[in-house]
C-alpha cells in the first residue's frame, strides 16, 4: 500500500484499502503490465488507437484501418453502437450497429490491426466480443456497473472512458468494478471533463491531463487519453495530444477520418490520414523526451 500520505482531495487511505482495493497501488512502483494481442501496456510503449467516430461504411473502415496501421497505429477504434446524444437519425447519421461489427471485422482481417469498439449494452456483449480486442465502455456508461461487470465477465480486456462529470475515486471505483470479476486488463481513459470555461462555443469539455499524474499516484491501471473528444476542435487536438503523451499518458485515443469534415459524427473532431502521420512523428519525439516510444520498441 502506498505510503500513509494523503493520496488525493478526493482519495482517502481507507478508500484505497477498503473501497478499490484492487484497483490501488501497493508501492509507490506498482505499475501493471499487460499485452493486448500481443501489444504491451502499462510499458515503455505508449500504444495509439486511431480510427473514426463511427463505423460509417465497409469501405471507410477499411481505408482508415490500412492507414492509420501504415501511420503506426496499434488499434484501430471506431463505434458501431454508439450513445449518439439525440434519437432523430438521417441516413448518415445512423448507427450501424450488426453491420458495423461485420465491417470492423474486414478491417481486421484485412489488416491484421486490433480492434477497440464500444459496448452499449449487456444482450450484444456477444456480437462485439467476435470482433473487439478491447470493449470500450464509454463515459455515458461508466457507472453502468450491470454492464460493466458483465463486460469484465467476457475475460476481453476494457477501456472505461471517465464520465465527464466523474471524479477520480468515482471512476476508480467503476474499475474496481471490473477488476472484482478477476479481469485484470483494464485501462482507464480521460476524455474531457464538463466544466463552465472550455474556451470555444463549441466545446462542450475540457481536457484534465492533470488527472493522469493524478491517477497514477493512486493506480497501478494504464492511463490513456482522448483527446479528440475532449477538445472537440480538430486544430486543439495534435497539441493536446502531445501534452497527454508528456503527461504520461500509457495510450492515446483518436479520432482520424479519411474526410473529416464529412464526419457522420462529430465532425469537428477527426484529423485526416496525412495529419496523424505527421502527429504520430510528432508523438514520437514528445515520448523519446521521456523515455517512452509510440513506436514498437
Ligand atoms: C467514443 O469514443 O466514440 C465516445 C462516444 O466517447 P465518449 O464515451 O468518451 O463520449
Ligand atoms: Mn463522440
Amino acid at each position: 500500500m502506498i505510503q500513509n500520505k494523503a493520496p488525493g482531495k478526493d482519495v482517502s487511505i481507507e478508500d484505497m484499502k477498503e473501497k478499490f482495493p484492487l484497483a490501488s497501488k501497493k508501492s509507490d512502483t506498482h505499475f501493471s503490465k499487460f499485452e493486448i494481442s500481443g501489444v504491451p501496456f502499462g510499458d515503455k510503449l505508449i500504444p495509439v488507437m486511431a480510427g473514426p467516430n463511427m463505423v460509417e461504411s465497409e469501405d471507410l473502415i477499411v481505408q482508415t484501418a490500412i492507414n492509420v496501421k501504415k501511420a503506426g497505429a496499434h488499434f484501430l477504434r471506431g463505434g458501431a453502437f454508439k450513445p449518439l446524444s439525440f434519437p432523430y437519425r438521417s441516413s448518415k447519421y445512423t448507427e450501424t450497429r450488426e453491420n458495423g461489427i461485420k465491417w470492423l471485422g474486414t478491417a481486421k482481417k484485412e489488416t491484421g490491426i486490433g480492434v477497440i469498439t464500444e459496448v452499449m449494452e449487456e444482450k450484444y456483449l456477444d456480437l462485439v466480443c467476435e470482433v473487439a480486442d478491447i470493449l470500450q465502455i464509454g463515459s455515458r456508461n461508466m457507472q453502468n456497473y450491470p454492464l460493466i461487470t458483465a463486460a469484465a465477465k467476457t475475460k476481453k480486456p476494457l477501456m472505461i472512458k471517465r464520465h465527464y462529470g466523474a471524479s477520480l475515486r468515482d471512476w476508480l471505483g467503476a474499475a474496481e468494478y471490473a477488476l472484482y470479476e478477476g479481469n485484470t486488463k483494464i485501462i482507464l481513459c480521460e476524455r474531457g471533463v464538463s466544466v463552465p470555461h472550455t474556451h470555444k462555443d463549441s466545446s462542450r469539455f475540457l481536457l484534465d491531463l492533470q488527472v493522469v499524474p493524478a491517477a497514477k499516484e493512486i493506480t497501478h491501471l494504464p492511463i490513456a487519453v482522448d483527446p479528440s473528444h475532449a477538445t472537440f476542435w480538430r486544430p486543439w487536438v495534435a497539441p493536446m495530444t502531445l501534452a497527454s503523451v508528456a503527461c504520461g499518458s500509457d495510450s492515446i485515443m483518436l479520432e482520424v477520418h479519411p474526410d473529416p469534415e464529412n464526419s457522420a459524427v462529430d465532425p469537428l473532431q477527426p484529423i485526416d490520414f496525412e495529419s496523424f502521420n505527421t502527429l504520430m512523428e510528432d508523438m514520437e519525439r514528445t515520448a523519446t523526451a521521456i523515455n517512452r516510444s509510440v513506436r514498437d520498441v
